[in-house]
């Protein structure tokens, strides 16, 4: 690792000076330029120890004092490197989030989270996941839209309990969450779509294989999010990524992937800005190695809300970036390459569709990921009972299910439908998100998943269904993990003022933003603030408004 600052691009003129702030001594605490001391309590507690050294104390401690013999840097910090959050206390309205201690707002129980890379799973792993639900998580198992499993309602007791039976089946929870490579996203068709440029898979399994659970990057400056598909219809939303490898066909080349850097939402939204190189399969696990190691290096510990690889990217400038990928990382030039051909139809899965072999897959969407672990029990039968033994979560918070002969569709759809989940969906259940909300989350200040639930009901008794895709994304806070800035109508939980002049739950309104053709964050315009008992009708008035005005073919975010 160099303790010198980057290189420039080649001939590049020198950058001018920086100002001189008081604090510069001390920098950003970007390892590679010496500044190893931790510069705020989150550096500390990983410095004090690695984050995936707390599964030893969980196994060995943690399991027989409970809750309170929990150390408070495992707690609040390391346990998240196992997937591990403490859970919001039931019954704390969200005025009071900014206001309570931490230990205030927790209850003693624990989300949990399974990282499923690639979103590949197969029934005997989808049953585990139900079974474990049931088990230990009083039936709850929301999907997310990063492919993953989060279980409610978990003790610390039971956990060692629940990774050997997630081991035994090839799950982990291992860096699902922390300053770590999360779950990788893959596309959930990866090897079965005809339209397919290149599997991603084996990069994906290899990355897994080498580097998750390693202590070579358990000790990022912040999380780090990778996606990798080789579908055109772009379906793990590759621009919100800290790095994405997007499936193209080099002219001379052939099929491989072009690399993104920087992207991510949450309070400060970029998009992923191309390096411009192009990178066959065998070399993702090298590429993604060297762009983690460069974030790992150069990103900045002193505010965590400027920690993220997005930041890093935004001040060096694409060009800087890929000259110390490539000199100081690689060692070798990347073959420069052509940018993903735009893609205009839903980016999802959902409906029936042909694989290359002949046979079918069939995607569905549960209204805002809310399932329970019953369901996917119920699930995992009903798709054996019709020959297959492979499932896929998406990005989209939703499930595709493989390898279904045509003679059995209808069955196999019928059943579906009889679990309440449909192949064919209105608009609106197909396509709104939901974050956790209120009901779990210690930073929540709305509730999401259940007002999702209910306006996905309301719409479709009042309007029915549009012949064009809206998203509609419900997002407890500024975070954004339900993607607030990237949907048709985006809505990010807060308390607002009433006509009676009463603080009451509310949303701020982003509308039209998109990715591919629609690429952009949706406007925050001055006075799009709603109450939750105004959404409905507020969502009605904006969808029958867009109904009646767009001309044929006219997307929302063209029209708003
Ligand atoms: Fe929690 Fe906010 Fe993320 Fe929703 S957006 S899950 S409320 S942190």
């Amino acid at each position: 690792m160099s303790t010198e600052a980057p290189s420039s691009a080649p001939g590049a003129p020198a950058p001018a000076p920086r100002r001189t702030r008081p604090d510069a001594g001390r920098g950003q605490g970007q390892w590679a330029l010496g500044h190893r001391e931790p510069l705020n309590p989150n550096e500390r507690t990983k410095k004090d120890d690695d984050g995936l050294h707390c599964r030893q104390r969980i196994e060995n401690v943690y399991r027989y004092t409970g809750y309170d013999g929990i150390d408070p840097g495992d707690l609040r910090g390391r346990f998240r490197w196992w997937g591990l959050y403490t859970q919001r206390a039931p019954g704390i309205d969200g005025g009071r989030t900014a206001v309570l201690e931490p230990e205030e707002l927790e209850d003693k129980f624990f989300m949990l989270r399974v990282r499923i890379d690639g979103g590949q799973l197969t029934t005997t792993q989808l049953r585990t996941i139900g079974d474990i639900s049931t088990r230990y998580a009083r039936d709850t198992a929301d999907l997310t839209d990063r492919q993953n499993v989060q279980y409610h309602w978990i003790r610390i007791e039971d956990v060692p309990d629940v990774w050997q039976q997630l081991e035994a089946v090839g799950l982990s929870t291992a860096e699902a969450c922390g300053d770590t490579p999360r779950v990788v996203l893959g596309s959930p068709v990866a090897g079965i779509a005809t339209d397919e440029i290149i599997d991603g898979t084996p990069a994906i399994t290899e990355i897994v294989r080498r580097f998750v659970g390693s202590e070579e990057f358990s000790n990022l400056p912040r999380k780090f999010k990778t996606a990798i598909s080789g579908s055109p219809r772009h379906d793990v939303a590759h621009e919100i990524h800290d790095i994405a490898f997007v499936g193209v066909v080099h002219p001379e080349h052939g099929p491989g992937f072009d690399l993104w850097v920087g992207g991510g939402l949450s309070t400060n939204p970029m998009l992923g800005q191309r390096l411009g190189a192009w990178v066959p399969l065998d070399e993702i696990p090298e590429v993604w190695a060297g762009v983690i190691s460069i974030f790992r290096d150069y990103g900045y510990r002193r505010l965590r809300n400027r920690a993220r690889l997005k930041f890093l990217v935004a001040d060096w400038g694409v060009r800087r970036f890929r000259d110390v990928l490539e000199q100081e990382y690689l060692h070798r030039t990347l073959v420069d390459g052509p940018a993903p051909a735009e893609y205009a139809g839903p980016r999802d899965h959902v409906g029936i569709h042909p694989q290359k072999d002949g046979r079918f897959y069939v995607g569905v969407n549960p209204t805002v990921g809310r399932v329970s672990g019953s369901l996917l029990t119920q699930v995992a039968d009903l798709v054996e009972a019709h020959g297959s033994d492979r499932v896929r979560m998406t990005t989209d918070q939703g499930l595709v299910i493989l390898d279904i002969e045509q003679a059995r569709l209808a069955s196999l759809t019928a059943g579906l439908e009889a679990l309440g989940l449909s192949v064919n969906p209105s608009t609106f259940r197909r396509n709104m998100l939901a974050c956790t909300g209120l009901e779990f989350c210690k930073l929540a200040i709305v509730e999401t998943k259940a007002r999702g639930i209910a306006l996905v009901d309301e719409l479709e008794r009042r309007v029915g269904d549009l012949d064009v895709p809206l998203t509609i994304n419900i997002n407890g806070c500024p975070n954004a993990c339900a993607r607030t800035q990237i949907a048709d109508i985006g809505l990010k939980g807060m308390i607002v003022t009433d006509s009676d002049g009463r603080q009451v739950d509310g949303f701020q309104v982003h509308l039209g933003g998109g990715l591919g053709l629609d690429a952009g964050f949706g406007r925050k315009l001055r006075g799009h603030k709603v109450t939750g008992d105004e959404l409905p009708d507020f969502v009605e008035r904006v969808v029958r408004s867009f109904d009646a005005q767009r001309v044929p073919g006219e997307r929302f975010a063209q029209w708003v």
